[in-house]
C-alpha cells in the first residue's frame, strides 16, 4: 500500500445517529486526505438514518454513500457485507476505516476477507512515512506496540476509540450525499436478530465522562463499587472497572477499561485498587490526568499516576466523598 489519499469510512449508527468513534475517524481521515489532497468518503448502512449523511459530512467526509433499509436496523454481517463490498468498489479507497468496536471487530475481518486484503485492528496511532501508511497497534496483550505497513490494497483497519481527534463540525460544509438501494438477497441472510436487550448500567456514558472514577480487585466486592458510584457522582463522573472486578460480576463488563474493554480519555481517571496491568492501562493511559489509591506503594499503577495515595480505599473513598460532598454544597 504506498498511498493514503482516498480513503473510506464505515460509520456505525446507534438510534439513526453517528457514533462519536465516526467522527474520530473522519478527524484521521481528513488529516491524511489533506496532506495530498485525496478524497474521504464515508458509507452508513442503516434504518431511519434521517440526518446522518448530513452529519458526517458536517464532519469532514467529501462523500456519504447512504442505504437507508429496513433490514439494515440491526446490524448482521452477512446483511452488510455485499452493500458495503459494492460501495468500496464503487469508490476504490487507498483504505478502508472501521471502528474498533464488536461491530467493527466482527465486520472488519470479514470485509477484509472479500475485498481480499489485510486487516489491522486496534490502531491507535496512523501516520504517513515515505508514502507508505504505517499502523501502530498494541501487541502481546498490550505490552508492546507493532508498527505494520500492508502490501495489500485496499489497507483495512480498525481504529480504537479516543485516540484521534475529530474535525469540528461545520453546518454548511459541502460533499455530496448518494442515496443507493440496496443489492442484497434477503434470502442470502442467514441470521436474525430475534432481540435487542439495552445494558441497563449506561456504560455509553463512560466513554464520554469527563471524570471517570474506576475500581479493580481492591474493591473486594460490590460494596466497594457502591462507594465508587457514589465518589462518582460527587464528582458528576461515570464508574469504570477493571477486568477481574467485571469478571468477578462486581461492576457489568460495559464498564471494564482495557485492551479488551472501553477506551476512555477523561480530564481525570481515579484508578482505586487497580494494579496497573499493561491491559488496563491501555484503555486508560490518554487521561490527562491519572490519580491511584493503592495499598502497594509498588504497584505499577503509580508509574502513569501524576497523583499516588498509599492507603485502604475503603477507608480514604468515604472521607473522600464526605469531603467532596460537603465542597460543593
Ligand atoms: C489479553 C488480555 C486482555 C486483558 N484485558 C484487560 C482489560 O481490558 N482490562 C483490565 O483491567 N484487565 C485486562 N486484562 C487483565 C489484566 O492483565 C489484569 O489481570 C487486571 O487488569 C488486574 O486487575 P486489577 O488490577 O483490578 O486486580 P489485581 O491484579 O487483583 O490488583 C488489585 C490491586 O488492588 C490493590 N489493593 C488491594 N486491596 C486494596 C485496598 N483495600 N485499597 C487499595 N488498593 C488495594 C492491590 O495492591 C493491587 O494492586 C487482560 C489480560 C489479558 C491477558
Amino acid at each position: 500500500m504506498k498511498n493514503a489519499s482516498n480513503l473510506f469510512v464505515v460509520a456505525e449508527v446507534v438510534d439513526g445517529h453517528p457514533v462519536g468513534l465516526c467522527h474520530e475517524m473522519l478527524g484521521l481521515a481528513r488529516a491524511l486526505a489533506d496532506r495530498s489532497g485525496g478524497t474521504v468518503h464515508a458509507g452508513v448502512l442503516g434504518s431511519g438514518l434521517g440526518g446522518a449523511g448530513e452529519d458526517l459530512i458536517a464532519h469532514g467526509a467529501d462523500t456519504v454513500r447512504v442505504i437507508d433499509a429496513p433490514i439494515f436496523a440491526q446490524y448482521q454481517a452477512d446483511a452488510w457485507l455485499p452493500d458495503l463490498h459494492a460501495m468500496i468498489g464503487q469508490v476504490r479507497p487507498d483504505a478502508v476505516m472501521i471502528g474498533h468496536t464488536p461491530l467493527g471487530a466482527d465486520l472488519a475481518p470479514r470485509l477484509a476477507f472479500r475485498l481480499g486484503t489485510n486487516v489491522a485492528t486496534g490502531c491507535n496511532h496512523v501516520r504517513v512515512e515515505g508514502g507508505k501508511l504505517l499502523l501502530t497497534r498494541p501487541c502481546y496483550g498490550g505490552k508492546a506496540e507493532e508498527v505494520v505497513s500492508m502490501l495489500s490494497s485496499p489497507a483495512l483497519f480498525t481504529v480504537k476509540p479516543k485516540c484521534f481527534q475529530p474535525c469540528p463540525k461545520q453546518d454548511n460544509r459541502g460533499g455530496e450525499l448518494v442515496r443507493m438501494d440496496s443489492i442484497l438477497d434477503p434470502a442470502s441472510v442467514r441470521t436474525k436478530v430475534r432481540e435487542v436487550r439495552r445494558d441497563a448500567s449506561d456504560g455509553a456514558r463512560l466513554e464520554s465522562a469527563r471524570i471517570v472514577v474506576a475500581g479493580g480487585g481492591g474493591m473486594k466486592g460490590v460494596r466497594g463499587f457502591e462507594l465508587a458510584g457514589r465518589l462518582a457522582d460527587a464528582l458528576g463522573g461515570a464508574v469504570g472497572a477493571s477486568r477481574v472486578a467485571c469478571d468477578l460480576g462486581w461492576c457489568p463488563p460495559s464498564r471494564q477499561v482495557g485492551l479488551s474493554g472501553k477506551t476512555v480519555a477523561p480530564e481525570l481517571y481515579i484508578a482505586i485498587g487497580i494494579s496497573g496491568a499493561a491491559q488496563h492501562v491501555a484503555g486508560c493511559a490518554n487521561a490527562k490526568t491519572i490519580v491511584a489509591i493503592n495499598t502497594d506503594p509498588d504497584a505499577p499503577i503509580f508509574r502513569y499516576s501524576k497523583y499516588g495515595i498509599v492507603g485502604d480505599c475503603h477507608q480514604l473513598m468515604p472521607a473522600l466523598i464526605d469531603k467532596i460532598e460537603a465542597l460543593r454544597k
